[in-house]
């Protein structure tokens, strides 16, 4: 079975000396999926989305601050040249995995910047707009379809649950390192956004185990798609965190997505060690395996 990968290598034409959310992790990744044969991937070009979109999730002064950014939104969140340009095409390919999964056809949007700690009034932690909250509000808002957003970045997706909380057909389930940034999610809050906290270095099997029972929660949800920010930074190798996941546990975790029985879209947030297009290609063969 083919995958439908939503991607635009103009991302890679923005970054900072030094910075850990660099063009490669992109590149490197579509250079991967050319020289491979296990999976066949048919690649979409992704688009801009539309502003009245960037409003569902997004206040008026955030998007125009992005259009005309000038500072630095933070230390990590620079005011790249052109980032609205690059933030919409970005969000424009979460939307358009979004639409493909409603269609019946799973996709995954390999893009950058990436969203999920962007909230609705700020910009921040590499993120400009929430590219997964904003397909999230409008297939709750516009389809009235239950929907719910499983975030496995080794960070609390604190922008998501601020765009989410207390939204009516949806839901919230993120898994990460507590103490760390962006230092939230240290209990569920509200009706509908669900976090389970895991201490640095915790042993793998109980990381799993925590990823785990957010799935099973997540099922108690019955939502009718499931959107996936795909984070790759519980990696034993991966620099920005402490966590010590294996190449085959991402494969494992694309099983279990796989296993709902459900349309699927997932959305790449963060994942910063040189074995990022190892891990995104285990993700997808798990989640694409019949059976
Ligand atoms: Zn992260």
């Amino acid at each position: 079975m083919a995958i439908k990968v939503i991607t635009d290598i103009n991302c890679g034409n923005y970054c900072a000396v030094g910075h850990p959310e660099r063009p490669v992790r992109i590149l490197k990744t579509v250079e991967k999926f050319k020289n491979q044969s296990e999976l066949e991937i048919i690649s979409e070009n992704a688009q801009p989305i539309d502003e009245s979109l960037l409003l569902k999730a997004h206040t008026k002064e955030l998007i125009d601050s992005i259009k005309n950014a000038d500072t630095d939104f933070d230390n990590d969140t620079p005011a790249y040249p052109d980032i609205y340009k690059y933030a919409s095409v970005a969000a424009g390919g979460a939307f358009a995995a979004a639409m493909s999964a409603l269609n019946g056809e799973g996709a995954f949007s390999l893009l950058r910047p990436p969203g999920h700690h962007s909230t609705k009034d700020k910009a921040m932690g590499f993120c400009y707009f929430n590219n997964i909250a904003i397909a999230a509000k409008f297939i709750a808002e516009d389809k009235g379809t239950r929907i719910a957003i499983y975030d496995f970045d080794v960070h609390h997706g604190n922008g998501t649950e601020d765009i989410l909380l207390n939204q009516p057909l949806t839901a919230f389930y993120s898994v990460h390192e507590f103490p760390h940034y962006p230092g939230t999610g240290t209990s569920h809050i509200g009706n509908n956004c669900f976090n389970y906290p895991m201490p640095p270095n915790s042993p793998r099997v109980d990381y799993l185990k925590r990823l785990e029972e957010a799935l099973n929660d997540l099922k108690k949800f019955n939502p009718s798609i499931v959107g996936v920010s795909a984070g790759f930074d519980a990696f034993i190798k991966d620099p920005l965190a402490t966590q010590l996941l294996e190449v085959e546990d991402f494969y494992w975790l694309g099983r279990q997505f796989k296993k709902l029985d459900l349309p699927i879209f997932c959305v790449l947030e963060g994942g910063y060690s040189y074995e990022l297009p190892d891990l995104i290609m285990a993700f997808l063969k798990g989640i694409n395996e019949n059976n």
